[in-house]
């Protein structure tokens, strides 16, 4: 599936999107990655998406990336009788450890130490900020807060309480058994949710132990102060902004949002923008203006990717949604303004070989006007270093390691294909000429642009850039 676009789109699966046919809807529309929420759903339910999605791939001959969304130490309310309740202001609802489903009455609150933490008038805001309570009483075991705006909260909403610091670990024991779950299932990422400090993420490296690239989601204002160094640790960011924009005031979010992605692009690391891109399409046809330009707005700042939650996972019109992100991304893409920005923002060329190798690779493209430029990886780290030029045209990423190429679906106009038996530069341009063709990336006449690393199949070795003709 030929991309017109090299931002890419993540769609989070869920009821709404659980079944083959409207995975693979989803996938023509335009999704490049899967995200799989561990919040909700048990781990059979993610395993037989995650088969779902390898058959598309299959069927497609291209890879199609899944992140594995963890938990984390995320205060949820438990469930309700009918799914869902209804609020109105000045309603009394007790906060308790009963497990049992809720009503318009109580809800389970199944955090012992937060109910001990919290103290009388504490605020408390619930789905993202949506709802509003404070705390009116409070027991050993209970609180009864007041609703002081807010209408429907449904199952497992989430719950932030601003200002106040919360014992929590880092990774839950849930945490742990749904990460060791998403590995065996051969997900390609692992997002780490309330990442506060870098050995958050050291410990859950650890763990993942290389079989997968670890994703930091940035929602807590302890992360933005240590971001350099969670940076360094981590394969990849998410700009979560649902619980960061409750965490932090909501007018501080834009600025961190740019500050964040010239961050991450400059360290060649792929980014997501997530969370109420196109919330109103959970229940309209079409955004508003001000999502249209948010999405926008993401893109012009030079994201690798943009994400759908509920849109897709649980709203009316998952296929729309990424529809119109699609031709959002292709036509703000089409801007000369944008090109005139993410140049502006083009870093600095890393002292080594490799670095001066892959931006040459993108000076060459550009005045040849090259159909696209091809990395011969093996760790992928030379597409990376492509990626962050954020050329104009497509890269294509040939590599033999599968997992590479799973893992640069998230990467800015990457086309990953994975190859076997290329032993040589000769080999490798036939290759690429082919793959171009077939991807619809080139045809016949065209130029492109290769860098590769002799001798083959070494990480780190790449040190030709060559001109070749698609014939
Ligand atoms: P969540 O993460 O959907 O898991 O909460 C995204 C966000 O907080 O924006
Ligand atoms: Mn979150």
């Amino acid at each position: 599936m030929r991309r017109n676009r090299q931002t890419k789109i993540v769609a989070t699966l869920g009821p709404a999107s659980s079944d083959h046919k409207m995975i693979r809807k989803l996938f023509m529309a335009g999704v490049d990655v899967f995200r799989l929420n561990f919040s909700h759903g048990a781990h059979q339910d993610h395993r037989e998406k995650v088969k779902i999605i390898r058959a598309i791939e299959k069927e497609f001959s291209t890879p199609i990336g899944i992140i594995a969304d963890m938990q984390g130490p995320k205060l949820r309310v438990g469930k309700f009788k009918d799914g869902s309740i209804a609020l109105k202001k000045g309603m009394t609802l007790r906060l308790d450890l009963d497990k049992a489903p809720g009503d318009e009455t109580r809800v389970n609150l199944p955090h012992p130490e937060i109910i001990k933490a919290l103290k009388k008038d504490s605020l408390i805001l619930l789905d993202d900020g949506k709802i509003r309570m404070r705390i009116k009483t409070k027991g050993k075991d209970y609180l009864v807060a007041e609703v002081i705006a807010g209408t429907k909260l449904s199952n497992n909403k989430g719950l932030n309480v601003p200002g106040v610091v919360l014992p929590i670990a880092a990774l839950t024991s849930k945490d742990r058994k749904d990460l060791s779950a998403a590995l065996d299932m051969g997900v390609d990422w692992i997002a780490q949710s309330f990442v506060q400090q870098p050995e958050d993420v050291a410990e859950a490296k650890k763990l993942i132990a290389g079989k997968a690239g670890l994703i930091a989601k940035i929602e807590k204002p302890a992360a933005l102060e240590r971001f350099d160094e969670i940076l360094d640790l981590v394969d990849g960011i998410m700009l979560a902004r649902g619980d960061l924009g409750v965490e932090i005031p909501p007018e501080d979010v834009p600025a961190v949002q740019k500050r964040i992605l010239h961050k991450v692009r400059h360290a060649g690391k792929p980014v997501i923008v997530a969370t109420q891109m196109l919330e109103s399409m959970i229940e309209n046809p079409a955004p508003t203006r001000a999502e249209a330009s948010d999405v926008a707005t993401a893109v012009y700042d030079g994201t690798d990717a943009v994400m759908l939650s509920a849109e897709t996972a649980a709203g009316q019109y998952p296929i729309e949604a990424v529809s119109i992100m699609d031709r959002i991304c292709e036509r703000t893409e089409d801007d000369q303004l944008y090109r005139r920005i993410i140049e502006a923002e083009k870093p600095e060329i890393d002292d080594d070989a490799s670095d001066a190798i892959t931006a040459a690779a993108y000076h060459v493209a550009k005045n040849i006007d090259a159909a696209c430029i091809t990395t011969y990886t093996t760790s992928g780290s030379t597409t990376l270093r492509i990626v962050r030029q954020r050329p104009p045209r497509p890269i294509m990423c040939l590599t033999q390691n599968n997992a590479v190429a799973h893992r640069l679906t998230l990467s800015y106009g990457v086309h990953a294909v994975h190859v076997t038996g290329v032993k040589d530069t000769g080999a490798a341009v036939k290759k690429a000429a082919a793959m171009a063709i077939e991807r619809k990336l080139a045809k016949k006449g065209d130029r492109l642009v290769l860098t590769a690393g002799v001798p083959f199949g070494t990480p780190g070795s790449t040190n030709i850039l060559r001109v070749a003709w698609v014939e």
